[in-house]
């Protein structure tokens, strides 16, 4: 497989997301939204890489879609364990590819009445957006190529590998 960010690239990079995205809640508690199960790498180390206070939950989604790509109807499988009511929330999420996955999320999340709602995705690949999904922070851009390791699957294998390889 073509190792298209290696892991000390990805462990630079996602150490400059937590001190960028640190500046922006001084004085906050951050509450991250980990988006099982591909989110959990990035959020293990996004969440050591933060300078400010931090409490974190989970949801997990399963969306239905032809292989590889998503149809944009997404199922919760998993719900939070606390309320986000009056909290900082960030949703960290795996990839952002057509936007589908996190369009939904996002409205859901927002009828909950978070104090504020932003999303740090560890990958997007912007060429294939269908909806104008708001990512605030962004780990790399990708192309149109299916990646796989640091917490992303094919079939439920490669989420181990430290770093980020193409498969097609
Ligand atoms: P979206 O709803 O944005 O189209 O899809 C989001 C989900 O599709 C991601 O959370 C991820 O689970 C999956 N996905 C999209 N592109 C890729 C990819 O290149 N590799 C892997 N492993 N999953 C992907």
């Amino acid at each position: 497989m073509e190792v298209l960010f290696s892991e000390e690239q990805i462990a630079k990079r996602v150490r400059e997301l937590g001190k960028e995205i640190s500046a922006d809640y001084q004085g906050k508690t951050v509450h991250f939204i980990c988006v099982l199960k591909g989110a959990y790498t990035f959020l293990a180390d996004l969440a050591r890489a933060m300078e400010v206070p931090v409490t974190l939950d989970f949801l997990a989604v399963s969306s239905y879609g032809k292989g590889k790509t998503s149809s944009g109807e997404v199922q919760l499988t998993k719900d939070l364990d606390v309320s986000i009511a009056g909290r900082d929330v960030i949703v960290v999420e795996d990839i952002a590819d057509t936007g589908l996955t996190l369009n939904y999320l996002l409205n859901m999340l927002r009828s909950r009445e978070p104090a504020t709602l932003k999303v740090a995705a560890f990958l997007s690949k912007p060429s294939r957006r269908e909806i104008d999904v708001a990512v605030d922070y962004i780990g790399f851009e990708v192309p149109d190529r299916f990646v796989v390791g640091y917490g992303l699957d094919d079939n439920q294998r490669f989420r181990e590998l430290p770093y980020i390889a193409v498969q097609d």
